[in-house]
């Protein structure tokens, strides 16, 4: 498909709203005043006059041609009015309207918040998310309530603290439709008393790093991969280590993602509960065996409730269950079973996601191939309703590259019982400080409104491999909090 260029160049905003309806595909950009003259396109003039502008979008798609029209004043916002001449375009000759609006940003939340700051009442907010945004009131009421449970969150975050990841880029077996750096234990054996060394020798290199910069240490998060795939004793060794370096007397959330239930025994969670862990997470994201072995996890829905039971007989009392929407071969009527049994099941939190995938051309062939013809918008739209009726609050929301149907994922919560980590790293609000491959330290420093990134290796056999040069390339934290002063 070509996008058509006359007058303006706004490539980045009319292409992110036409991956709204035709997702994962390469356009042709070209740029002048010419209409194609066959295929399918979207022609994007602005024609300047001497009082205001012109703006003039017009498609054709699989046959049909649709154009809209309207006047632009010097100070209005031409990309805005493009995005949304080029929306209801594409509504009519799809048949398609997202729910989102031509909000293609990865937190909507943000927009809503926007409104929130101008004490504008939620009537305002949906009256300015349709006419600005074309959002719809369903989505605009998860933001707003979304934005809400945040709220209480990030007004009591202390200045000066911080989280920190740890990564286990291990899975027992990796899943059809990862998009992680993960690797399946089995490949990489060899490397992981290596690779655990120099963990524990960067945990203490940060522990050091801190007490020089007098950071307070406020969660930590242990995630992947799944974190549960190595050994009780691994586990253990990298728990005290991180006792041992950092004062852990403030710290108000340990999670450990326990991901896959076939990684989960009584040994283990005891031993990390006793270790100062508050919250895991055990992950069936379907709870249909079928859909379980369609999507290469190597485990049954059974194992998941036995490992829930583990959990709750250790005594944890924070456990968040993912599920996710749109797996190939589920259908609305299983994906609202899982639902319903997680809700039955009460754990504390519940994160929806919506399937995404990260190769264009994965989703084709799959879309070619009917493996994701099912609703993701019904089943999305069902757990919404499922959990607010159960008395779970959405408290963060965000949305991925080439995810089905434009949805979202948004992380539930019983009330009180929200994982600071996941506001935080979400908002970009606390430095977090990531250790492991494929770790990305995040430096944050609200006032001056910075935000800069330090990446680990990706990969366990690099992170190894080079494992003197990364922690020289972890100066930069030093100089970022240097500037800060
Ligand atoms: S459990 Fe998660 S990280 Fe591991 S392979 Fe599956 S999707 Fe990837």
């Amino acid at each position: 498909m070509k996008l058509c260029f006359s007058g303006n160049d706004y490539k980045y905003e009319i292409e992110g709203v036409m991956k709204l309806f035709i997702p994962a595909t390469l356009f042709d950009i070209v740029y002048g005043d010419d209409i194609p003259q066959n295929g399918d396109y979207a022609f994007v003039r602005v024609k300047e006059l001497d009082k205001h502008a012109l703006l003039y979008v017009l498609c054709r798609f699989k046959g049909k041609t649709a154009h809209k029209v309207c006047s632009a004043q010097h100070d209005d916002d031409r990309e805005i009015l493009l995005s949304r001449l080029l929306f209801k375009v594409m509504s009519k000759l799809t048949g398609n309207v997202p729910k989102w609006g031509i909000i293609t940003g990865i937190r909507p939340v943000k927009q809503v918040n926007r409104y929130l700051g101008r004490n504008m009442s939620d009537n305002e907010i949906y009256e300015a998310m349709q006419n600005e945004y074309l959002c719809s009131k369903e989505k605009c009421g998860i933001a707003l309530k979304t934005a809400r449970s945040q709220k209480k969150i990030l007004d009591e975050l202390k200045p000066d603290s911080f989280s920190l990841y740890v990564s286990i880029p291990f899975c027992p077996t990796r899943c059809s439709y990862c998009s992680f750096v993960s690797q399946s234990i089995e490949q990489c054996l060899g490397q992981i008393p290596e690779y655990l060394d120099n963990l524990c020798r960067e945990i203490e290199y940060t522990g050091h790093l801190v007490s020089r910069l007098g950071l307070v240490l406020d969660t930590v998060y242990f995630g992947g991969g799944t974190p549960t795939t190595l050994e009780a004793q691994q586990l253990e060794r990298l728990m005290k280590t991180i006792a041992q370096s950092f004062d852990l007397s403030h710290l108000r959330e340990y999670t450990i993602e326990a991901g896959r239930p076939d990684t989960i025994t009584p040994e283990k969670l005891e031993m990390i509960k006793q270790n100062g862990c508050t919250r895991i997470s055990i992950n069936p994201q379907t709870l249909s065996d079928n859909v379980l072995k369609k999507i290469g996890r190597d485990h049954t829905a059974q194992q998941f409730f036995n490992a829930f039971e583990i959990a709750r007989q250790v005594g944890f009392d924070s456990i968040n269950n993912d599920i996710i929407a749109g797996l190939p071969t589920d259908t609305a009527e299983s994906f609202a079973n899982t639902v319903d049994e997680l809700i039955h099941l009460g754990a504390e939190n519940i994160t929806v996601h919506t399937l995404s995938i990260k190769r264009a051309a994965r989703l084709n062939r799959d879309r070619e191939k009917g493996l994701l013809e099912n609703p993701a918008d019904k089943m999305v739209s069902y757990a919404t309703k499922r959990l607010l009726e159960s008395g779970y609050v959405p408290y963060y929301l965000y949305r991925q590259k080439n995810m089905l149907e434009n949805l979202e994922n948004i992380g539930w919560s019983k009330p009180g019982k929200e994982s600071l980590y996941n506001v935080y790293i979400m908002e970009e609000v606390q430095t977090i400080l990531a250790v492991g491959a494929g770790g990305s330290t995040k430096l944050v420093d609200t006032k001056k409104k910075r935000l800069e990134r330090v990446f680990n290796y990706k990969f366990p056999l690099e992170y190894n491999k080079h494992f003197g040069l990364m922690l020289e390339k972890k100066k930069e934290i030093e100089e970022f909090y240097a500037q800060k002063e």
